[in-house]
């Protein structure tokens, strides 16, 4: 037992445990950030951050007996011989998949905001007002307007790239210079907009570093270097991971102290006092157990996590899990990524591009956004890029000789790819919840996940299906085919939910500031607090949500209501 108090233990070192760290250190709070994994110094343990192709055993592809033990995890796209040390293998950490659910997940300290992809948008107000008006979940306790100054002060920190588009529908933020579109995009994008009022693409706003500013350069960070090698870890800062960000600025305070290798078991409820004290940690490597304590809990441990965590902090008070006097605590919902697309075009042949680029095409959600005008209910983001094809590619006639020199000597038509990121609606069945006989290596109840698509999500499938389609035959695309991956839920990792927010301790387990309805000193902060899903990809409104939530935690500490 550890006889310190803290001000405050923060579950988690990921993007929002980083962010809680780093506000609560700022206004002097004494924070015990506590980590499952093991330390990842920014730079320091980037061990594959300067490799070529050919310094990898396998030529960063995974061997095949790595893919068949780890059927999960090897479907996500960033996992491969550069980047596994950063993921959590199927082997290591078992579930339980009542229905087919890839968990993909980053046990080390920065979490996953190493190995994401660093797209962000904020939420629009549609996106707050449409459960209430539309009649799914619950109404969300806040507004846009809540939340978007606290979009401002996580976006000048992290660094965004990204242009004032001025749509209602994506509102504008705090932007670096943004990225470019090649000449096939721009070419789509106006066909887009001429054939569409209610249809506007951009260039992806992204947490890259295109121009560092002063707030940047204290971080230590440096100008993305746009080697999209950025699942290895950026030792530029080129772009935002709570380890090259959140993390040393916190410890710059001298207030934080962390922990790692610490398995949070549970979250510690006193009866008595009718509040939380602290948390059990089991160390991952010794398997001793220690108590920690804080007059403030935030919980990051990322949402499914999270959510065991709370299921399994039982007390007598709180026999079904941490604040879960409705029972509805594992309830989640996730994004429907199923959709794509292919096509070709022809067009643009003199039109090349130069250097990588760490971001693509976006199109706000246009779907039930003024009203609820669809068979279905939420919507859909869109992503689309366009390259040319490549110098490999399959070429018409002799293959061998000088036709053959004089057909590669050119590139080939525009390859067109564009993906959907679909809105699922919370429902009852889709859920998780501890397993009674099986447990991990620490002794904690196995996760069990029960999720799967229902019929809004197959209409709203094709519904993108049928206008992505549309859309890239508006703009003179040939060969176009569209693909229903099927793939599972989990793929898309943006899972949310489970221990919503809501005015009504009835149908939502946190208030309007994160705080568990029962058990004011517990605030939950991360993916688990989302009371709908929305399109956008969510890290940033997870940020900015946490920093919220941290500043009133500090305040309500200063007048002694916590
Ligand atoms: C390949 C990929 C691409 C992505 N692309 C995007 C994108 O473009 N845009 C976007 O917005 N999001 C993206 N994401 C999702 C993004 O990474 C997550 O939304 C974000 O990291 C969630 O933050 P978090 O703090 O909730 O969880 P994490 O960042 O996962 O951090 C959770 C931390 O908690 C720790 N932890 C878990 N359990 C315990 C425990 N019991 N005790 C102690 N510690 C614990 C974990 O080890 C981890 O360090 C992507 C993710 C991946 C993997």
């Amino acid at each position: 037992m550890s006889k310190k108090i803290y001000d405050a233990i923060v579950i988690g070192s990921g993007m929002s445990g980083g962010w809680a760290a780093k506000e609560l250190c700022e206004k002097g709070m004494d924070t015990l950030l506590l980590e499952r994994g093991r330390d990842v110094k920014h730079k320091e343990d980037y061990p594959t951050a300067f490799k070529n192709p050919w310094d990898f055993p396998h030529r960063n592809r995974m061997p095949r007996h790595v893919t068949e033990e780890n059927p999960v995890v090897s479907r996500c796209y960033a996992f491969g011989e550069a980047t596994e040390h950063f993921f959590v293998k199927d082997t290591e950490h078992p579930y339980i998949q009542e229905k087919p659910f890839d968990w993909i997940r980053g046990y080390q300290v920065g979490g996953k905001s190493l190995l994401w992809a660093r797209q962000v948008q904020r939420w629009s107000k549609f996106e707050f007002e449409a459960p209430k008006r539309d009649g799914f979940a619950v109404d969300w306790p806040i507004r846009y307007d809540d939340i978007a100054d606290w979009y401002s002060h996580v976006e000048k920190f992290i660094g965004i790239s990204g242009n004032k588009d001025g749509l209602e529908t994506l509102p504008d933020g705090e932007f670096l210079p943004p990225w470019e579109m090649n000449a096939m995009e721009k070419h789509i994008q106006a066909s887009i907009q001429e054939n569409y009022d209610d249809r506007h693409p951009i260039i992806g706003r992204c947490a890259h570093l295109t121009e560092p500013k002063e707030i940047h350069l204290q971080q230590g960070r440096g100008q993305c270097q746009a080697r999209s090698l950025c699942e290895r870890g950026c030792p530029f800062g080129g772009y935002f991971s709570s380890n090259s960000s959140t993390i040393p600025w916190a410890e710059k305070t001298n207030k934080l102290t962390l922990k790692t290798d610490a398995v949070v078991q549970s979250i510690i409820y006193d009866d008595e006092k009718g509040k939380v004290t602290g948390v059990r940690v089991i160390d991952r490597l010794t398997k001793e157990t220690t108590d920690y304590f804080a007059r403030v809990i935030f919980l990051n441990a990322a949402t499914l996590n999270s959510n065991l965590i709370l299921l399994n902090s039982k007390s007598e008070r709180f026999p079904n899990g941490l604040g879960n006097d409705n029972g509805l605590l594992g309830k989640i919902a996730f994004h429907n990524y199923r959709g794509s697309m292919t096509a070709t075009h022809s067009g643009f042949q003199d039109s090349y591009y130069y250097g990588r680029r760490p971001t693509a095409v976006m199109m706000p959600n246009f779907r039930n956004v003024y009203q609820h005008d669809k068979a279905f209910k939420g919507g859909y983001q869109v992503h689309f890029s366009a390259t040319r094809k490549s110098w490999g590619r399959k070429v018409e006639g002799e293959q061998f000789g000088a036709d053959f020199k004089e057909n590669n000597s050119v590139p080939g038509d525009w390859s067109v790819y564009m993906m959907m990121q679909g809105e699922t609606i919370p429902k009852e069945e889709n859920h998780v919840r501890l397993s009674t006989d099986q447990e991990d290596e620490w002794g904690i109840p196995q996760l069990i996940t029960s999720v799967d698509y229902d019929e809004n999500d197959e209409i709203l499938l094709n519904d993108f299906l049928t206008q992505g389609k549309e859309m890239l035959e508006k703009a003179g695309c040939t060969d176009i085919n569209i693909n229903d991956s099927q793939q599972a839920p989990g793929l898309d990792i943006h899972v949310m939910g489970g221990a919503r927010m809501g005015n009504n301790p009835d149908t939502s387990l946190l208030n309007k500031w994160n705080q568990l309805h029962a058990c004011k000193n517990v605030f939950v902060t991360d993916g688990a607090c989302m009371t709908s899903i929305g399109t956008q990809n969510p890290s940033l409104t997870f940020m900015a949500i946490t920093a919220r939530a941290a500043n009133f935690a500090v305040a309500e500490m200063e007048k002694g209501n916590l």
